[in-house]
C-alpha cells in the first residue's frame, strides 16, 4: 500500500467514485456527494488503529465483554475551505469527534499559504488529530497547517486527502516525517499554477459551484 511515503487506498469503490469526481461534466451536488462517500472510506482506513478497551455490556440475551473506543475523543481538523467536504463525511462516521478549522489561502503568485483563521479543539495534545484537505498539491498549505497543530500541542496527527501530487507527498513527508499521509490516489504532476494533473480541477470550486 506504501507509495511515495503515502498510504494509497486501493479499493475499486474508491477508484470508481474518484473517476466520477474527476469528470468535468460531474455537477456540484454529485461532486459533493461523491466526496462525502469517499471520505467515509478514507476515514475507515485512517482510523484503523484506534485503541479499544473492554467493557461489560448486556445484550437482550446475556452479559458480555465488548470493545469500545477508549481515550479522549479524536478530532478532525479541516483546512478551509475544501477540507470541509472531507471532514463532513468523516463526521458521519464519528459524530462525536471534535472539529477544528485552519484557514489558509494560497497566494496565487508565490503559492505560499497565508493564515486567515484558526480555531482548534481544547486539549489537542490528548487527541488524535486527523488533518484533512482534498488536494495535496505543492504541500505548502498542509505543511503549514500541520505546523500550526504541532504548535498548539498536537502530538498524534494523521493527514488525509483525496488526491496527491508526488511533489506534495515528498514536501509533506520531509517537513513532517512523523505524520502518515492517506490518499485515494497519487497523480502525475503539478502544472505551472500548482494544480494537480490530471487531477479534478479546483476542489473548492467544484464542491461549491464557485469559479
Ligand atoms: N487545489 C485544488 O483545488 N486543486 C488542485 O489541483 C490543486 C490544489
Amino acid at each position: 500500500m506504501k507509495s511515495h511515503e503515502a498510504n494509497v487506498l486501493n479499493h475499486p469503490l474508491v477508484e470508481h467514485k474518484l473517476s466520477l469526481m474527476r469528470e468535468k461534466t460531474t455537477e456540484t451536488a454529485k461532486f459533493r456527494l461523491l466526496l462525502r462517500e469517499i471520505s467515509l472510506l478514507l476515514a475507515y482506513e485512517v482510523l484503523r488503529d484506534l485503541k479499544l478497551h473492554e467493557v461489560e455490556i448486556e445484550t437482550p440475551m446475556e452479559p458480555m465483554k465488548a470493545n469500545k473506543l477508549e481515550g479522549k475523543k479524536l478530532c478532525f481538523i479541516s483546512i478551509l475551505r475544501a477540507g470541509n467536504g472531507l471532514m463532513e463525511g468523516m463526521l458521519d462516521l464519528v459524530p462525536s469527534a471534535r472539529v477544528g478549522h485552519v484557514g489558509l489561502y494560497r497566494d496565487p503568485k508565490t503559492l505560499q499559504p497565508v493564515e486567515y483563521y484558526k480555531k482548534l479543539p481544547d486539549r489537542i495534545e490528548e487527541r488524535l488529530s486527523v488533518l484533512v484537505d482534498p488536494m495535496l498539491a505543492t504541500g505548502n498549505s498542509a505543511v503549514a497547517a500541520a505546523q500550526r497543530l504541532k504548535e498548539a500541542g498536537a502530538k498524534n496527527i494523521k493527514f488525509a486527502c483525496l488526491l496527491a501530487a508526488p511533489v506534495g507527498v515528498d514536501a509533506f513527508s520531509e517537513a513532517h516525517p512523523d505524520i502518515p499521509i492517506y490518499t485515494a490516489a497519487i497523480d502525475r504532476e503539478l502544472n505551472d499554477h500548482g494544480y494537480i494533473l490530471p487531477g479534478l480541477g479546483d476542489a473548492g470550486d467544484r464542491m461549491y459551484g464557485t469559479k
